[in-house]
């Protein structure tokens, strides 16, 4: 069967497109590129439909108090928004951490929310922040959290026919402070061994009120531990809660990956982490020009 490429100019265009069976959409083609090569000429899609000609799907805009990020919005073009360094510094770090420069201007939020690497270091940010993925196919629009969306090692909740439209989330309320950390072999181009997003908020007698905390690529989707951060944080921050929280979360990830050859470093490095995102996290959340 002949193997045929479509670049539609509109969102409408692109889901007709789509309903047609064994079509495959490419974004920037990090992901595809790289897996195309690994399959045989029969597993190759034989309907491509690429969304660049869609300026729609790349936009960063703030709504009804939400900030909705289109799907082909690129890492470089997340890392860069003012907006998005103003509500969520660290989904800016994040997308500022992923690959290369090259990496950084051609891969996308729809991209990597589909892709759905255990890796990614997109993933536990949006986890973190409550973000809702919305998708359209021709008949059908609904709206999934992040955390459901993302099934397993590659494995979402998308349907053949749907599009990954944009993600959303309510813009934090002021004072809310946090990090990204990414632990890799290498400071460049590096894909995250350990990754984890940590976020916290002080009220005015300076007791912690909002703990969040996500860490990613220890597990196939990223683990909230945010309900055993509040349950142990509550009276403070003592290092014995903090620690007692670093060693529950080794405990889940031991739980749910198992003990693989790579825990020798992997545990000590998730209790590690855990100690350095809160801690970043209180003082004030990491640097930013
Ligand atoms: C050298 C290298 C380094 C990398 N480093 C990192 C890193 O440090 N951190 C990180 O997180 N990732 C990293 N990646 C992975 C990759 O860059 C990201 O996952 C990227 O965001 C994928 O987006 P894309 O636009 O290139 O997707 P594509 O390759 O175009 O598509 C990937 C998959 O998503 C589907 N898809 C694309 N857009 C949509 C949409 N709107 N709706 C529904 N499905 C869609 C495609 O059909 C395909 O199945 C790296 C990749 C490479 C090659």
């Amino acid at each position: 069967m002949e193997r045929t490429y479509h670049r539609p100019q509109s969102l409408e265009w692109a889901l007709e497109e789509m309903a047609n069976p064994g079509a495959v959409l490419l974004a920037g083609g990090t992901d595809l590129l790289v897996q195309w090569r690994e399959l045989t000429e029969a597993e190759k899609p034989q309907r491509i439909v690429d969304l660049s000609g869609l300026d729609e799907l790349r936009q960063i805009r703030e709504e009804d108090g939400e900030v909705v990020i289109g799907s082909m919005v690129t890492h470089r073009m997340l890392a860069q928004s003012a907006v998005i360094r103003s509500v969520s510094p660290p989904l800016a770090e994040a997308a500022f951490s992923v690959g290369s420069p090259q990496i950084r201007n051609r891969g996308t939020v729809g991209g990597s929310l589909a892709n759905a690497s255990p890796a990614a270091d997109l993933a536990p940010v949006l986890v973190a922040l409550g973000a809702r993925v919305c998708l359209e196919s021709r008949n059908t629009r609904r709206e999934l959290p992040v955390s459901a969306f993302l099934q397993g090692m590659n494995k979402t909740a998308l349907e053949s026919a749907e599009i990954i439209r944009s993600v959303k989330f309510s813009a934090p309320a002021p004072g809310l402070q946090g990090t990204f950390q990414k632990v890799g072999r290498r400071n460049a181009v590096a894909i995250a061994r350990l990754n984890g997003v940590c976020l916290v908020r002080r009220d005015a007698t300076g007791r912690l009120d909002e703990v969040t905390l996500v860490i990613g690529s220890a597990t196939p989707t990223p683990l909230d531990m945010s309900q055993e951060a509040r349950e142990l944080l509550a009276q403070g921050p003592e290092p014995e809660a903090l620690r007692e929280l670093a060693l529950r979360t080794v405990r889940r990830v031991e739980e749910i990956a198992g003990v693989r050859a790579s825990a020798r470093w992997k545990f000590p490095a998730v209790e590690n982490l855990v100690l350095k995102l809160f801690r970043v996290s209180d003082e004030g959340g990491s640097e930013h020009e």
